[in-house]
C-alpha cells in the first residue's frame, strides 16, 4: 500500500524533544521563540507568532486585524472547512468567490466579480501548496482597501514571483499531522506589521503583555516548546522536503501527461509550487467515473484522498447561516465531482510515482 501521506519523526527530532522534556520548560518558551525566528526568516517576513493551530492562526488575524465588526470576508468555497470555520467564528461574514480550474485557486478577476461594498477582507487560500496569483490579488485589495489574509496552511516554503507565501498579508499556516512541515498540531502567522504581530502575541496569551497586566481580553492559543522542538530541525530541511515533492510532482505530471480524461494540475509560471497534494481531475474522456477510479486506485494499493468532495458551505448544517452570503460558484461545484490527490510526499521511490501513474491509466481506461 502507498500511503496518500506519511510521518517520520527521525532521531535529531527525538533528542530535541527529549531535550525539552529534560529542560523543564514544556509550555511556550525559547523554542517558540527560535522556531518563530526561523519561521520568518523563511518567508522572509519581519514576524512570526505562533500559535496552537492552523484554524486559531486565522481565527486570531481575523479578530486581530483592524476592520470593521460586521464586515464581511472574501474567500474560496474550495478549501478545508477550517477557512469557513475560522471566518464565522472571528464573527465576520463570509461571501465566496470562484476558483481557477487551473490552479483550484481564486483570482483578482473571481474576487472582483463577487465583491461588494460590505467587503473588509480577502482571504485566498493557497490551495495544495500553491499560491494563488497573490501580486495582482494584493493591487486589487490595495485599490479597494482590504485587509489580506492568506490561508497558507498547505503552503509552507511556497513562492508567488519571488515572493513567498505569508508575505503578501497575513499568513496563517498549520503544521498539522499531514502538512509538509509537522508539529503534531501548531499553527503560524506571519505578518510585516508590527502593530498586528504585537496584537497576536497579547492576544494568544490571555490578553497579557506581561503577567496580570492585561491589555485586551484574550485567549490561550499558545504553542509548546515540544511542539516547536519538533518543527525546528524540519525546517531547517525544508529545502530538501519542497525539492523532493517538486520531482514527484514533475514526475507524475510527466507520466500522465497524455492519458484521455486525466487534467493533471496545472502550475503558474510565477510560482513555486510545493505539493501539499499533487491533484488531478478525471473529466470526459474517462472510460470510469471519478469514484470508480478511486476504486481501482484503492484496489491497485494506492492511497487517494478527494480534497475536497464538497463546497465548505454545501452542508445542512451552514444552510440558511446568518454569516453567510451565498454566490453561486459554478467552477468550484464542478471541481469538487472531478479531484482526486494521489501520493506525492517526499518518501515516495521512483517506482512508487510509476506504480501510481499506472493505477490512474488502467483506472481511467476501464
Ligand atoms: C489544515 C488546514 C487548516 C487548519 O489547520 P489546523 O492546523 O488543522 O487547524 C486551514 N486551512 C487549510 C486550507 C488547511 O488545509
Amino acid at each position: 500500500m502507498i500511503p496518500i501521506s506519511t510521518v517520520r519523526i527521525d532521531e535529531e527530532i527525538e533528542q530535541e524533544v527529549l531535550a525539552v522534556l529534560r529542560s523543564g520548560t514544556i509550555a511556550q518558551g525559547p523554542r517558540v521563540a527560535e522556531f518563530e525566528t526561523s519561521f520568518a526568516d523563511l518567508c522572509g517576513v519581519k514576524h512570526a507568532v505562533a500559535v496552537n493551530n492552523g484554524t486559531t492562526a486565522l481565527v486570531a488575524t481575523l479578530k486581530m486585524l483592524d476592520v470593521p465588526r460586521g464586515t464581511t470576508v472574501l474567500t474560496s468555497p474550495f478549501t478545508f472547512v477550517a477557512t469557513l470555520n475560522a471566518a464565522l467564528e472571528s464573527g465576520l461574514r463570509v461571501r465566496f468567490a470562484d476558483v481557477d480550474p487551473f490552479t483550484f485557486n481564486v483570482t483578482a478577476a473571481s474576487l472582483g466579480d463577487a465583491a461588494t461594498a460590505e467587503v473588509s477582507t480577502v482571504m485566498p487560500v493557497h490551495l495544495y501548496g500553491q499560491c494563488a496569483e497573490m501580486l495582482s490579488i494584493s493591487e486589487l485589495a490595495e485599490n479597494e482597501g482590504w485587509a489580506i489574509v492568506e490561508d497558507a496552511a498547505q503552503a509552507h516554503g511556497a513562492q508567488h514571483s519571488g515572493h513567498f507565501a505569508g508575505s503578501f498579508g497575513a499568513g496563517c499556516f498549520s503544521f498539522y499531522a499531514t502538512k509538509n512541515l509537522t508539529t503534531g498540531e501548531g499553527g503560524m502567522i506571519t505578518t510585516n506589521d508590527d502593530h498586528l504581530a504585537d496584537r497576536l502575541r497579547i492576544f494568544r496569551n490571555q490578553g497579557m503583555r506581561q503577567r496580570y497586566q492585561y491589555e485586551m481580553s484574550g485567549t490561550n492559543y499558545r504553542m509548546t516548546d515540544l511542539q516547536a522542538a519538533i518543527g525546528i530541525p524540519q525546517l531547517k530541511r525544508i529545502d530538501q522536503i519542497i525539492a523532493a515533492r517538486q520531482r514527484n510532482a514533475g514526475l507524475l505530471t510527466e507520466l500522465l501527461s497524455d492519458v484521455e480524461g486525466v487534467v493533471t494540475p496545472g502550475v503558474l509560471p510565477e510560482n513555486s509550487h510545493v505539493w501539499h497534494q499533487y491533484t488531478i481531475r478525471i473529466v470526459e474522456g474517462s472510460v470510469r467515473t471519478r469514484d470508480e477510479v478511486i476504486d481501482h486506485l484503492a484496489e491497485s494499493g494506492i492511497g487517494c484522498g478527494i480534497y475536497y468532495p464538497r463546497l465548505t458551505h454545501d452542508y445542512d448544517c451552514f444552510n440558511g447561516h446568518p454569516q453567510i452570503d451565498l454566490v453561486p460558484t459554478p467552477i468550484a461545484s464542478q471541481m469538487v465531482k472531478e479531484v482526486v490527490s494521489l501520493p506525492v510526499h517526499q518518501y515516495l521511490l521512483t517506482s512508487d510515482l510509476e506504480k501510481i501513474a499506472d493505477a490512474v491509466k488502467t483506472g481511467v481506461r476501464g
